[in-house]
């Protein structure tokens, strides 16, 4: 799915063709926003570096999710897919975590034990899990379960003993399995993640993100739930390449370049660290 006129297919195909890729759909919206043809293209999962489109399918109903650039590369299994889900506002909805947020975590444990038999509703994630459900059924069908290609994760903050139960217990009652439960009880998420080594895992709350991010996963942000109102979809790394800058350092730059060179100049001798820093973030401006 792109916004790019129709003319880049061409280009699109002969990179499509030269590196071997099994792509058949496609969609080139000419500058319009692809995210209102989403749902007839029967798209199972839509990432994008953009969160603004990503929020936008989320509201569609589409799985979705923003995309974040591994600081390093990344060596991944080549043979086996690995996807990590949370759980909260992700698989499942964000019903819980607004108690976890609006009431602390003991009430969270009462409501979830109290409920610990009716299944939480479904999250933005569920349908994608259910989707690599599908697949991995007609591996399980012909008895090689072990020899899927597919592998997925929970990887929850919630802890086995008190609010496990109703995660596993949802998916049980959705027909729905993961392959892997790992409930961390509150432990940060990256040493784990940085065990499995998932081609990919998604997460409800920024700071999750991070955590996984800075132990070498690439992770996905998905913008769903109460979790969004502590945590904006931008990675404390780079929080100036996004955002609606773009158009106005082209007047700004110039100015700005001039005030920092006259400050430099004025500076020299007493900061020289900071004079290396300040050319890379007009070039990242650029
Ligand atoms: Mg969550």
């Amino acid at each position: 799915m792109t916004n790019n006129h129709a003319q880049v297919g061409v280009r699109l195909i002969n990179s499509i063709n030269h590196y071997g890729l099994n792509i058949e759909r496609f969609c080139m919206t000419g500058g319009k926003s692809p995210i209102g043809y989403l749902k007839a293209y029967l798209t199972n999962l839509y990432l994008s570096s953009d969160s603004e489109k990503v929020q936008e399918a989320i509201e569609a109903g589409i799985a979705a999710a923003t995309m974040f650039t591994p600081k390093q590369d990344i060596t991944l299994h080549e043979k086996e897919l690995r996807v990590a889900f949370d759980g909260d506002a992700v698989l499942f909805s964000d019903e819980s975590e607004q108690i976890v947020k609006e009431k602390g975590l003991d009430s969270f444990f009462e409501h979830e034990k109290e409920h610990e038999n009716k299944p939480l509703a479904q999250g933005p994630l569920k349908c994608f899990l259910e989707s690599l459900g599908k697949l991995q059924r007609k591996f399980h069908a012909k008895d090689a379960r072990l020899k899927c290609p597919i592998r997925t994760y929970l990887v929850t903050a919630r802890s086995a003993a008190s609010s496990g139960a109703r995660a596993l217990k949802t998916l049980r009652a959705w027909g729905l399995e993961v392959d892997e439960a790992l409930f961390l009880a509150g432990a940060p998420k990256g040493p784990i993640l940085n065990k499995i080594r998932p081609h990919i895992f998604f997460d409800d709350q920024m700071f999750h993100i991070e955590n996984a991010h800075e132990s070498g996963t690439i992770a996905a942000h998905v913008p769903y739930g109460i979790g969004q109102k502590y945590h904006k979809s931008t990675l404390k790394e780079e929080p100036k390449k996004e955002g609606p800058k773009k158009e106005e350092p082209i007047k700004e730059e110039p100015n700005k370049e001039e005030s920092k060179k006259e400050e430099s100049k004025k500076e020299e001798p007493k900061k020289e660290g900071s004079k290396k820093e300040e050319p890379k973030k007009e070039h990242g401006k650029k």
